[in-house]
């Protein structure tokens, strides 16, 4: 009899390793049990608001919304549950250092590593699923492990490296078709380009029409999208060379913002937190490469603009808003701030906030057949806020519950994060 028992065990114990290390060498880890998700308000994620309704999750993914299926193993009534969000637009790998300066985003230490790690951790507390890191080569790494199961953190797209506009150094359209193939290569999920300089330097043109058109007709045709960093005159100029999306915005006029809707080019602006942030971390940054007293200095007047530009933004008929933070050091795991600057100070109605961050920002992705959205077949990636986002979007900073790829992450109890919680990094 003990022999016999002392077999099974063994048995069973070769078998669970074996199942575990199939599970680290496949995607997230999933469990193969049915559960259900009990809500009584949920978003779901395309501007509909359903009732009293539960969701099925087998493995990975969504296999039903069904009032009547059962046993509950996650009563979230009371909470809102929506889709995990989607940040467009963030930096994983930017950190500060041990001398607490800011480190940027190519550190290569085991700290760094570490650190990288824990952004993506924070960030996935905080609701966000899936981020597009806008971008460094040290992404890959951490997008590779997050995806294997090693780390819990985001999906992770990545640019790798970005193509800087420098006026005529930058290259001939040959050999700027030649860097976007590099990168797709390298592995990249999509295609980072600088067309201006940094707001805090004047935001003029960095690249020519010609440059910005070889660059995004290439990235087409290697089946990588075009996410181009633009102010004033390069968001038209991006916009007519046919590339996917800008970033930022600033300064861009009405007639722009029109063009773009007509166009289809999504928009993804930033209303406040990485100014915020900026400002709230301004010892940190100060004095490290490219900020600057006089930097400093023009960001509050840049923060005016950028609302001044979601306010015009959220009223053009047909411009595709998405949500993105551009999430730097000190801002990971804030990301949500960035709905409260968007609802309060740009004007964007709560739910149009909230579909940025789901199923628009899904579509933009490419991905709207696998995230951004509560319905069958979808990866269950379905987080729960204590509060109604839509009544007060400070509930956006109260996440009890975390599932991504149909593994429960975080499962705090209804007011373990009280309603001030906030903005402190
Ligand atoms: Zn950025």
């Amino acid at each position: 009899m003990m022999r016999s028992v002392r077999v099974v065990l063994g048995i069973f114990s070769v078998v669970a390793v074996c199942v575990l290390t199939q599970r680290a060498l496949s995607q997230t880890p999933a469990p193969s049990k049915r559960i259900v998700i009990a809500a009584s308000t949920m978003l779901d994620g395309t501007g509909r608001v359903l009732h009293e309704t539960r969701v099925v999750v087998e493995g990975p993914k969504i296999s039903a919304i069904d009032a009547n299926a059962g046993p509950v193993d996650y009563d979230l009534r009371r909470l809102t549950v929506l889709p995990g969000w989607i940040d467009a637009h963030a930096h994983i790998t930017w950190i500060f250092a041990n001398d607490g300066k800011n480190a940027g985003m190519a550190g290569t230490t085991q700290e760094d590593a570490y650190q990288a790690a824990s952004n993506a951790f924070v960030t996935l507390m905080a609701g966000f699923t899936t981020v597009q890191s806008l971008g460094a080569p040290n992404d890959l790494p951490l997008r590779d492990a997050i995806a294997k199961g090693w780390l819990p953190g985001p999906r992770v797209l990545t640019a790798v490296e970005p193509l800087v506009g420098k006026g005529e150094q930058t290259g001939t359209p040959e050999e700027i078709r030649a860097f976007v193939r590099k990168q797709k290569e390298a592995g990249a999920d999509v295609m980072k380009i600088f067309a201006s300089q940094s707001i805090r330097q004047g935001g003029g043109m960095t690249l020519s029409q010609e440059q910005l058109d070889a660059a995004c007709d290439e990235a087409k045709k290697q089946g990588l999208r075009a996410l181009v960093h633009a102010y004033k005159q390069a968001v038209r100029a991006a916009t007519m060379a046919g590339c996917t999306q800008i970033e930022h915005g600033t300064m861009a006029t009405d007639d722009d913002l029109k063009l773009m809707a007509e166009k289809g080019t999504y928009l993804d602006p930033q209303a406040g937190l990485v100014i915020e942030n900026y400002l709230l971390n301004k010892e940190k940054y100060l004095g490290t490469p490219g900020y600057t007293d006089e930097g400093f200095a023009a960001m509050e007047k840049v923060l005016a603009l950028n609302h001044d530009l979601v306010h015009r933004a959220a009223k053009t008929p047909g411009l595709k808003m998405v949500f993105g933070t551009d999430a730097v050091a000190g801002a990971h795991g804030r990301n949500a701030e960035e709905f409260i600057d968007r609802v309060r100070d740009g004007g964007v109605d709560p739910m149009a906030a909230m579909v940025s961050a789901n199923s628009l920002g899904a579509e933009a992705l490419g991905m709207a057949d696998q995230i951004g959205s509560i319905a069958p077949g979808r990866q269950a990636d379905i987080i729960a806020l204590d509060g109604d986002p839509v009544k007060d979007i400070t509930a956006v900073r109260r996440v009890v519950f975390v599932m991504k790829g149909g593994v429960v992450y975080k499962n705090v109890a209804r007011g373990a994060i009280p309603a001030y919680a906030g903005v402190q990094p």
